[in-house]
């Protein structure tokens, strides 16, 4: 009688009975098998704990380096976050190794005009890390039971984006976009109740600070039947950025009230009045409106420089994946040979300066003159372009950049 030889069930009990050399398996058996092996490859696989190298501060600022350009205090600020998180999931596992010293979680905050890198960064320090990340957008969340998204929706798309995988979720990092739009309005004398600003706050302190709470797998409240899901937060590492436009007036507020009274102090001639977000303190961000517990459980607080030209120029060639690199690779899948030359690359900089696009313009700018390349050279025998100033430049001044701006 042929039988499954993993759980004996005869043939005619099973749907399916698959031979092999020295046996067969059925159905479910087989079923079953299919399940192990992926659960055990999912868990071997790229969120494991056990695969994560633990790079040193210098070499993760390395790692940072290929794919960001400057920003050299935020990136060493992150290095040193993530690495002491790291430490930190290290000790937790090796418990008995555990004194009475418990390294708290090390959550940070990066203040920095919009497209200066602060998302890029996050991406990058997650692909190092080989977590599960994802961004959410500040401004979406409200108090529960208003208009908008829960607070506990920031980790229903962290368990999406560890593909539900608890243990890999529960260490992976999220980025808060736009933390400053949920600053108190305090100057607003408004009865009604402040649910997407304060209320947030408070909402996400929980989240920040470390505690189970019950997320819906799928998300929102269109699911009200769903199980939930308990997702401990205490080695989620979190990073929020924000542009807090016009916190030089505080920074600089606090820097000069501080001199006064003395005199004329050195110190302050030596106060680059330029770029004051390199003086960013945490009691800017208390008098920007954040509260003082949230602040408290954003640690590590750095900030990300305007990018001049040279920036934007390094921006679009240097990084591993830079723009240009891949319109190059794009166009070698057509057997097609890519190049721009200095000119053209100096003029694409020119043009997101003049119109204030910053360095998420490079990419519009670019595509407005590789799109009819694209379009029409895959059907030619053309097996190699170079883009200089005359194409560039006709191809953006055909283009109303102005457009591009309110994009
Ligand atoms: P932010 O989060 O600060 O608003 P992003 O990190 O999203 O800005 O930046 C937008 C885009 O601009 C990025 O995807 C990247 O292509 C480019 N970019 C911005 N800053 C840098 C930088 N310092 N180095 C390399 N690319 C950058």
């Amino acid at each position: 009688m042929e039988k499954c030889s993993f759980c004996g069930k005869n043939k005619k009990d099973s749907k399916l009975l698959i031979a092999g050399i020295s046996g067969q398996i059925c159905d479910s058996c087989a079923e079953q098998a299919y399940n192990i092996v992926t659960e055990e490859v999912k868990s071997k696989s790229e969120f494991n704990l056990e695969n994560i190298k633990l790079l040193k501060p210098s070499e993760i600022k390395d790692f940072l380096d290929q794919y960001v350009i400057g920003q050299e205090a935020a990136k060493k600020y992150i290095s040193v976050a993530v690495y002491n998180h790291y430490k930190r999931l290290t000790q937790e596992k090796q418990k008995n190794a555990r004194d009475d010293v418990d390294i708290e979680k090390s959550n940070i905050i990066l203040v920095g005009e919009t497209g200066t890198g602060k998302t890029l960064l996050a991406r990058t320090i997650a692909l190092m890390l080989q977590v599960p990340f994802t961004i959410v957008d500040a401004t979406v969340l409200t108090e529960a039971g208003y208009v908008g998204e829960d607070i506990e929706s920031v980790l229903t798309r962290l368990l999406q984006a560890a593909d539900y995988n608890l243990e890999a979720a529960e260490r992976g990092i999220v980025f808060i976009d736009e933390i400053d739009k949920i600053a108190r309005k305090s100057d607003n004398p408004s009865i009604t109740r402040d649910v997407s600003g304060e209320g947030v706050q408070q909402g996400l302190l929980k989240l920040l600070e470390g505690s189970v709470v019950n997320v819906p797998p799928q998300g929102g409240r269109k699911h009200p039947d769903q199980k939930m899901i308990a997702v401990n937060t205490k080695n989620i590492l979190f990073i929020c950025g924000g542009a807090f436009d016009g916190i030089e007036k505080k920074i600089a507020q606090r820097l000069n009230t501080k001199v006064v009274g003395y005199k004329a102090n050195a110190q302050d001639e030596n106060i680059d009045r330029d770029n004051l977000l390199q003086y960013i303190a945490p009691q800017d961000l208390k008098s920007y409106g954040l509260i003082p517990e949230i602040i408290g459980r954003l640690p590590v607080l750095s900030y990300l420089n305007p990018l001049d030209r040279d920036a934007l120029k390094a921006i679009l060639t240097e990084p591993k994946n830079s723009i240009i690199k891949q319109y190059i690779k794009l166009l070698k899948m057509d057997g097609i040979k890519l190049s721009f030359n200095e000119e053209a690359l100096e003029y694409i900089v020119d043009k997101a300066i003049e119109f204030n696009l910053g360095a998420r313009g490079l990419r519009s700018i670019c595509e407005a003159i590789m799109i009819d390349p694209m379009y029409e050279l895959p059907s030619t025998k053309t097996k190699e372009l170079t883009i200089d100033l005359k194409f560039a430049r006709e191809k953006i001044e055909k283009l109303n950049l102005e457009k591009l701006k309110a994009a």
